[in-house]
């Protein structure tokens, strides 16, 4: 597919205008700009449907970004955090479905790639890791293979309060898993899925987490469930059931309690959700003042900006989004592993407030523009109810988020009350 970047209108850029991108921040974020009207063009088809969105995925592979985050030497377009989240949150301003489920696909490879670079790991385990990632990215990038990141369970594991219920028992030449993962998007999509389970054994704790891409085909393997939410319906997050599935060593995306340590020393790794709901609220206002100004396609030319009311409302929609997009791009200045007390503290923030801020921007866009923005022809009615996911999502849930700041600001690690 011929792929000719173009940069989006740049009011309406994820990191607004005169922010110091690199050369390739910008060829990236291009180069998902010139892929984003196709992919709105088809949000409502798939929003309608709740199915797949299998014709972006084609184009995702077709311009090398579903290897985003491969390193370079690994045949991919060796992304960071920031330049993923950046290309994540343009994604996000055109198809919230298509950019939730490419940063489940994306974290497979960021988690295994550049973050588990900076873990500790003995030679062994440095050795082993190469080899499995290899065969991974390989995938990835020579096949077009696309992972899910099925890590929920209905218990309090995937909120990172307990072990995961889904087990993996050690048999000769690999692991047998067994459990369920309910809200696995991707499901019957993805042709790898990435569990998180707790290796089979007494007394298991999470430093016992292990990290499995096991084949969609595997035998034992089954979709179950129905698919109707409210939002995000083009994720076709179904459950997973998993019986007897064996996955060879090699199957492991991270060695032994690896997982553990990442999920405690690079907190930032569970901010990745976050850019889709900050590219939904620019979609939220951008609509806003199209609409306002009489601007949008297939409806009459009435503007409504000339009263007061509309534009202080496009005012208080413009403080929220300004200071939504200034925590996120200071939280993604702040990620690296074992990061500071406050930039822990702020990233928990971050996540609170583009969640949060996603879901106001978009119900301030419907109150402001009145009734006929809220019918199905237009966008609107779709952004408000894919936002309203944002703040749902764990292990950083709004309220987890409230939670970690309040206990971590007020405790040291290690401090109780008498
Ligand atoms: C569109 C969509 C796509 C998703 N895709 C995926 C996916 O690909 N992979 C995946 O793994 N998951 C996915 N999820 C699941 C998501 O991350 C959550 O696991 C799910 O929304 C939790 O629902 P629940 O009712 O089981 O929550 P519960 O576990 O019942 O929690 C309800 C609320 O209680 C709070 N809570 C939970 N545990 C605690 C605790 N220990 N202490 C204090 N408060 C707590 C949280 O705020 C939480 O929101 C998806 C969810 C949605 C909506």
């Amino acid at each position: 597919m011929d792929v000719t970047p173009t940069l989006g209108d740049p009011r309406y850029a994820v990191a607004g205008s005169n922010y110091p991108l690199t050369a390739k921040q910008r060829e990236l974020i291009a180069l998902a700009e010139s892929l984003g009207p196709r992919f709105a063009a088809r949000a409502d088809r798939y929003d309608r449907d709740a199915s797949f969105p299998h014709e972006n995925y084609a184009d995702l592979r077709a311009a090398g970004l579903l290897g985003l985050c491969v390193p370079e030497r690994y045949g991919g377009l060796g992304a960071d955090l920031k330049t993923y989240a950046l290309v994540s949150a343009t994604l996000g301003k055109y198809c919230g479905a298509t950019a939730l489920t490419f940063n489940m696909h994306v974290c497979s490879t960021l988690w295994t790639g550049t973050l588990a670079d900076d873990l500790d790991m003995s030679p062994e385990q440095r050795a082993e890791h190469e080899r499995h990632r290899a065969l991974h990215f390989a995938r990835v990038v020579r096949e077009g293979a696309i992972y899910a990141q099925p890590f929920s369970e209905g218990s309090a594991a995937a909120a990172g309060k307990a072990p995961f219920g889904t087990t993996a028992t050690k048999v000769a030449g690999g692991w047998l898993v067994n459990g369920k993962k309910i809200f696995a998007s991707l499901a019957g999509a993805a042709h790898y899925y990435g569990v998180l389970c707790t290796e089979d054994k007494p007394e298991r704790t999470m430093r016992d987490t292990l990290y499995l891409a096991v084949p969609a085909d595997a035998p034992g393997l089954s979709v179950v469930g129905d698919w109707d939410p409210l939002g995000m319906r083009g994720t076709v997050s179904r459950n997973l059931v998993f019986k007897d599935v064996f996955v060879p060593e090699e199957a492991q995306l991270m060695p032994r309690g690896v997982y553990f340590q990442a999920a405690s020393r690079w907190p930032h790794m569970f901010t990745t959700l976050a850019p889709t709901y900050l590219g939904i609220a620019i979609a939220a206002f951008e609509f806003t003042v199209r609409y306002l100004r009489g601007e949008v396609e297939g409806m009459p030319p009435v503007k409504r900006r000339m009263y007061p009311t509309k534009q202080i409302a496009v005012a208080e929609m413009w403080v929220k989004l300004e200071q939504t997009r200034a925590l996120f791009l200071r939280m993604l200045e702040d990620a690296r592993i074992d990061p500071p007390k406050d930039a822990r503290l702020r990233a928990y923030a971050a996540q609170f407030t583009i969640m949060e801020n996603a879901n106001e921007l978009c119900r301030l866009a419907i109150r402001t523009c009145g009734g006929q923005s809220m019918l199905r022809n237009l966008p609107l009615e779709r952004l408000y109810r894919d936002s309203r996911c944002g703040s749902l999502m764990l292990p950083w849930t709004a309220e987890l988020c409230l939670d970690r700041i309040g206990r971590e600001a007020l405790y040291e690690p290690g401090e109780a009350d008498d």
